[in-house]
C-alpha cells in the first residue's frame, strides 16, 4: 500500500486520503478573455507523462489540505507539502529549482 507524507501528521496510507484535483485547475483566470482562457485550462490542459502536481486532502486524518508530486505512470509520489506552500513546479509541469 502507497504512503502519503502528510505535513502535519507524517506518513499515512494512501487511503486515508482523497484526490481533489490537478493543481492546475486551481488558478483561475479574470478579465475580458477569462472565459476562453479558463475553458482551454481545464479542457485543453497537457497531459505530460511525468510528475503532475495534485491536490489531496487527509480526510481521514487531520483534514488538511497539501499539494502532492505524483508520476502519472509509476503513481511514485516524491514530494508533498502544505496547500499554502509555494508549488515545486510550474505551470507546465517543470520541476522549479
Ligand atoms: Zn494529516
Amino acid at each position: 500500500m502507497q504512503e502519503i507524507r502528510c505535513p502535519w501528521c507524517g506518513p499515512r496510507v494512501q487511503t486515508e486520503f482523497e484526490y481533489y484535483c490537478d493543481d492546475s485547475l486551481l488558478t483561475e483566470v479574470w478579465g475580458s478573455e477569462a472565459v476562453q482562457q479558463n475553458l482551454d485550462r481545464v479542457f485543453l490542459r497537457s497531459n505530460h507523462l511525468g510528475y503532475h502536481q495534485e491536490i489531496w486532502q487527509h480526510t481521514h486524518g487531520c483534514r488538511g489540505w497539501l499539494r502532492v508530486l505524483r508520476h502519472n505512470l509509476t503513481h511514485e509520489i516524491k514530494e508533498s507539502q502544505p496547500l499554502g506552500s509555494n508549488p515545486v513546479v510550474d505551470k507546465d509541469g517543470r520541476m522549479q529549482s
